[in-house]
């Protein structure tokens, strides 16, 4: 058997791409090393709704069964108009089977601590508090400088540090595109799932959007789609009261869990923006995944599916290729246009979301074909 394409690598960014690619590398025996900025490796925010490619990649991963039990798993995405009346129903492929559910939803936090304690227990080395603050590319090595002031070399060092990539930065240059912002935000809070919930619930008011994914039998996480957004973040204590505003063209369910919203600390703002890296998305030994190539805002709930993804084809790619370039330009060509599919297509949800008219069904039309195109094979 040829020997692999990389024996050392190093992977900027300790979130759902550079961990899951972590696990996968040390797995194929490639020794793995995450630079992670913050102090406390972890995730911040509320839940993530995990959709068929997620939990397709998740079960690949050998970790499916963990999330279910410590999430949840369900079959119906169903969207409704502001006041609860039934619209459409989104189709789901159960791509496990029927012994699986087609969605599941968890908390965030915690799927990050189910992928990265299988990567401590490969042997992933971690150091928080670290990132790099200079790339030099040999024909045999690539160099770094780390910001504790000691550099080091790789066979490989990937970027999956984010939209707001670093990495991508210092490979790119004046050519590193700036990620644009949508003009929304999305407000996330966990509260008690009431029992009409049974699935993923979306609702669709004028230029506004709310919805429920059940996090496990009494939990759900509530988000809220804002137009109109300002990149910047209200203070916290502004948000309950903010939030319910928000949420005053809705009635029906939504009403009634409306003035439940009280505690601060329990919602999580985003502004929404997106970025997609042109194709290639690496040069020489540098290579960029997940949100650093192809930030989406959620409307199809898929930037971390595709960022697991990512992570399974380049490391059976970089486990199975002796040539680190074949590797690299394969990765491309199996990864770009499905990663570019979900960017445009969340975009143009996106963008209908902020007319004022009701789009429903034109949103069910587009995820329904973005869904279906999903289930295809990576
Ligand atoms: C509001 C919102 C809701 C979403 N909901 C869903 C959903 O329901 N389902 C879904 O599949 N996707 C969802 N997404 C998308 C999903 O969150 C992202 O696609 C996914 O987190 C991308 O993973 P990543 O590892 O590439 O990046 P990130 O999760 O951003 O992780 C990057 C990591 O790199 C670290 N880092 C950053 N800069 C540096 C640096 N310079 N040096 C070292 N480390 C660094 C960060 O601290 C972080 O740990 C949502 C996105 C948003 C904005």
């Amino acid at each position: 058997m040829s020997s692999p394409a990389v024996r050392r690598v190093l992977i900027v960014g300790g979130g759902i791409a550079g961990t899951s690619l972590a696990l996968q590398l040390q797995r194929a025996g490639i020794e793995t090393e995450i630079l992670e900025k913050q102090p406390v490796w972890g995730a911040t925010g509320t839940g993530i709704t995990l959709m068929g490619p997620a939990l397709r990649a998740l079960q690949r991963l050998g970790l499916l069964d963990r999330c279910l039990a410590e999430g949840t798993g369900f079959t119906e995405m169903t969207l409704f108009t502001a006041d609860g009346d039934f619209l459409e129903k989104v189709k789901l492929h159960q791509l496990l089977g029927p012994n699986y559910p087609a969605i599941g939803g968890m908390l965030r936090p915690t799927l990050h601590r189910i992928v990265s304690e299988a990567a401590l227990d490969r042997g992933v080395k971690v150091r928080t508090s670290a990132s790099i603050t200079a790339l030099r590319q040999h024909a045999s090595c690539v160099e770094v400088d780390l910001t504790d002031g000691t550099s080091d070399s790789y066979d490989l060092v990937v970027g999956a540090d984010g939209w707001r990539s670093r990495v991508r930065r210092l490979l790119l240059g004046p050519q590193d595109p700036e990620p644009y912002f949508l003009g929304q935000a999305v407000w996330r809070v966990v509260l008690d799932r009431p029992a009409a919930v049974t699935g993923e619930f979306q609702f669709y008011g004028p230029g506004v959007k709310a919805g429920f994914t059940p996090l496990g039998p009494d939990r759900m996480y509530m988000f809220l789609v804002e137009p109109d957004a300002s990149p910047v973040c209200p203070e916290p204590s502004r948000r309950p009261a903010r939030m319910r505003e928000l949420l005053a063209p809705f009635g029906g369910v939504v009403a009634e869990i409306r003035d439940t919203i009280t505690d601060p600390e329990q919602i999580d703002v985003r502004p929404l923006y997106a970025v997609l890296l042109p194709a290639p998305w690496y040069r020489g030994r540098v290579l960029l995944v997940g949100d650093a190539a192809h930030a989406t805002t959620p409307q199809l709930a898929m930037g971390g599916a595709i960022a697991l993804e990512d992570s399974l084809v380049l490391s059976e790619l970089l486990a199975s290729e002796s040539d680190l370039e074949t590797a690299l330009s394969t990765f491309m060509r199996r990864r770009f246009d499905r990663c570019r599919m979900v960017v445009e297509n969340s975009v143009q949800l996106s963008e209908w979301e902020k007319s004022a008219a009701e789009h429903g069904a034109d949103a069910a039309r587009l995820q329904n074909e973005s869904f279906a195109a999903l289930a295809a094979e990576i």
